[in-house]
């Protein structure tokens, strides 16, 4: 499984309760941080391993 260059998280994608709009996308790495730090600010998630590869299994690739 080859790692995309550029991959894209949609919270419109993921159930919420909060109605949350926000996409991140850049490198895997970026989009890993910035997702984490943006479940724990706003959907109250802990930092754990589980979160981190529910991410990693919902990002989507990103060509642009
Ligand atoms: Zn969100």
């Amino acid at each position: 499984m080859s790692t995309p260059s550029r991959v894209k998280v949609d919270c419109r994608n993921t159930p919420s309760e909060s109605n949350c709009s926000l996409a991140i996308s850049g490198t895997p790495e970026e989009v890993l941080e910035a997702a984490v730090q943006h479940a724990k600010s706003k959907h109250g998630h802990e930092d754990s391993a589980e979160l981190r590869e529910w991410i990693r299994s919902s990002w989507m690739e990103d060509p642009s």
